[in-house]
C-alpha cells in the first residue's frame, strides 16, 4: 500500500473538484490549486484515501479552516471508510462542509472478501442496513456483514440530514467519472504527488 498521497483536480464551471488518494499522513501538505475560482464551491473526493494518521488529520483540519476563512462552500463526496471513522471521532473533522456521499464498509465472513457500498446522505438508512434486503457477497454469495458498528458507519449521514443535492450534482457525477479515466495533464485539471 502506498504511503504517499496523490492529488488530482478538475476545474468546472460550477465547482472545483479535488480527488485525494493514498495515505493522509505527515507528507500531506495543504493543497494549492492553480487557476481555481475562489467563488465556486469546493468538492473533496476521498474515495481512495486508504489510511489517515494524526499528522494527516492536523493538516486536513488546517486546510478546511483555510477554506472556511475564504468563505468557500465545501462538499465531501465518496468519503472512504477511514474518513468516515475520523468524522466520528475528531471534532470539526468536516469543518463546515456538507457530506453528499460516503462508503459503508461490508465484509464476508465466509470468504473474507471486503466490499464497500456507496451511500448518499439522502438515502434512507434502513435501506442500507436495518430491514435491508440481504446483500450477497460478490465472490461467494453468502450474506455480507457490516465491517464496523452500524452507528460508526452511518452517523456521518445523521448530522447531514436532510441534504439537498447541489444544483451541479449531474456535472459532478460526470467529473468524478472523468477523473477516474483522465489521461495525465489534459484539460483544465491536473494533479501532483506528495511524497
Ligand atoms: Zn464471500
Amino acid at each position: 500500500m502506498t504511503e504517499s498521497i496523490t492529488l488530482a483536480f478538475a476545474l468546472r464551471e460550477a465547482f472545483t473538484l479535488v480527488s485525494l488518494a493514498g495515505t493522509l499522513n505527515e507528507r500531506f501538505t495543504v493543497p494549492s490549486i492553480v487557476g481555481d475560482d475562489p467563488r465556486l464551491p469546493f468538492v473533496i473526493d476521498t474515495a481512495n484515501i486508504a489510511r489517515i494518521n494524526s499528522l494527516g488529520v492536523r493538516t486536513w483540519i488546517q486546510w478546511l479552516s483555510l477554506l472556511a476563512k475564504d468563505a468557500r462552500r465545501v462538499y465531501f463526496v465518496r468519503c472512504s471508510p477511514p474518513i468516515v471513522m475520523q468524522a466520528n471521532y475528531v471534532a470539526n473533522f468536516l469543518g463546515g462542509g456538507c457530506v453528499l456521499s460516503y462508503y459503508a464498509p461490508y465484509w464476508c465472513e465466509a470468504c473474507r472478501t471486503a466490499e464497500r457500498v456507496l451511500a448518499r446522505t439522502t438515502d434512507r438508512r434502513d435501506a442500507l442496513w436495518s430491514n435491508r434486503p440481504t446483500r450477497p457477497c460478490p465472490a461467494c454469495h453468502a450474506p455480507l456483514q457490516l465491517a464496523e458498528a452500524e452507528d460508526e458507519c452511518f452517523n456521518i449521514a445523521r448530522d447531514q440530514d436532510p441534504v439537498e443535492p447541489p444544483v451541479f450534482a449531474l456535472a459532478l457525477e460526470q467529473a468524478l467519472a472523468e477523473l477516474a479515466t483522465r489521461p495525465e495533464g489534459k484539460g483544465a485539471s491536473g494533479g501532483s504527488e506528495q511524497s
